[in-house]
């Protein structure tokens, strides 16, 4: 049974206190940025990084009461116009996972929080992302090893719940920097040895999305297939940006203005050719996964995002302040 923890009214005195005491002196015009991608109905040991249902529950009670949430795009006007409220605070979810729409969003509307998700628009209606497939097909695999040599990912012994996540983490980690076609055989090779279990589909509708979209929740793109962008050439890429862009923008009959790069992680993962690329194809911002709060003068086209993966209110609230302060 999971134990669901509330915000203290001491831990939110604390934390208004301390939030408006760093705007006020030396730290103003700053906000963060939290990022999720699913939010679990329970909590599962393969998942370990993901919220349950009642931790995501006490972590959007604790921004609400202590943190000005912000609307993204109003947020970065402000920002822009120098003029962010202390505590200021954005909500995104990224990747697209319906997980938002069944189990988030009644909460995110509990509290009138807004939000944004950055949705992969090719697994729309689709299957379930590649990291995803890998996780389905390692917890049916029977007893025993995990075999991928042919692919130059090594072998995984497969005894214990703690051998089957560490095998998820380094075949992932591994898989995210194969190209296209060679991560495609690796899942399917794991499809085959899985005997194709059927996995419960874990991506948003389009049903799902325009409901998001009529609730307020800004949709913001993320490339059309999730690549590693600085593993393509360039009209791949392009494509992969603007096309995402476009698709999106069918679907739900407005701008789509914002834009995150999948995996986040700059010179790694996207570089400066993504970034014109970016504001070339008409976006207005875009969000990386540097761990830090956005302070005045950064490119608006590079903004950092992370998520306090603190287990108490207060050390999660303080989290965010420290971000805040730093630098
Ligand atoms: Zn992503």
């Amino acid at each position: 049974m999971n134990q669901a923890r509330t915000v203290s009214p001491l831990t939110e005195k604390l934390l208004i206190a301390a939030g408006n005491a760093l705007a006020r002196r030396n730290r103003p015009n700053r906000m963060c940025i939290v990022n999720y991608h699913r939010v679990l109905a329970a909590k599962n040991p393969l998942v370990a990084t993901e919220p349950d249902l009642p931790t995501f529950h006490w972590q959007m009670e604790l921004l609400a009461r202590c943190f000005n949430v912000l609307p993204l795009h109003d947020a970065l006007q402000a920002w822009h116009a120098g003029c962010l409220p202390p505590r200021a605070v954005c909500i995104t979810f990224d990747d697209g996972y319906r997980s938002l729409h069944d189990l988030a969003l009644p909460v995110l509307g509990a509290y009138r929080l807004p939000a944004t998700v950055f949705v992969t628009s090719g697994h729309i209606d689709e299957g379930n992302m590649w990291n995803d497939r890998i996780i389905d097909a390692v917890q049916v695999l029977p007893d025993g090893q995990l075999n991928l040599e042919e692919f130059g990912l090594g072998v995984y012994p497969l005894q214990s719940l703690a051998q089957r996540r560490a095998a998820i983490d380094t075949v992932t980690e591994r898989s995210k920097y194969l190209p296209p076609a060679t991560r495609h055989a690796v899942i399917e090779r794991l499809d085959v040895l899985g005997g194709r279990a059927e996995a419960p589909g874990l991506m948003l509708t389009r049903d799902m999305m325009l409901r998001l979209d009529r609730e307020g929740i800004e949709v913001g793109a993320h490339t059309v297939t999730h690549p590693i962008l600085t593993s393509l050439d360039d009209d791949s890429a392009r494509n992969e940006i603007a096309g995402s862009k476009t698709q999106l923008e069918e679907l739900l009959g407005k701008p789509v203005r914002l834009f995150a790069y999948p995996n986040g992680k700059a010179g790694k993962d996207y570089d400066q050719r993504h970034v014109d690329m970016v504001r070339e194809a008409g976006f207005e911002a875009a969000f990386t996964t540097e761990v830090s709060a956005i302070r005045f003068g950064q490119d608006r086209f590079q903004l950092p995002r992370s998520r306090p993966w603190d287990s108490t209110p207060l050390r999660f609230g303080l989290r965010l302040l420290h971000w805040l302060a730093q630098g």
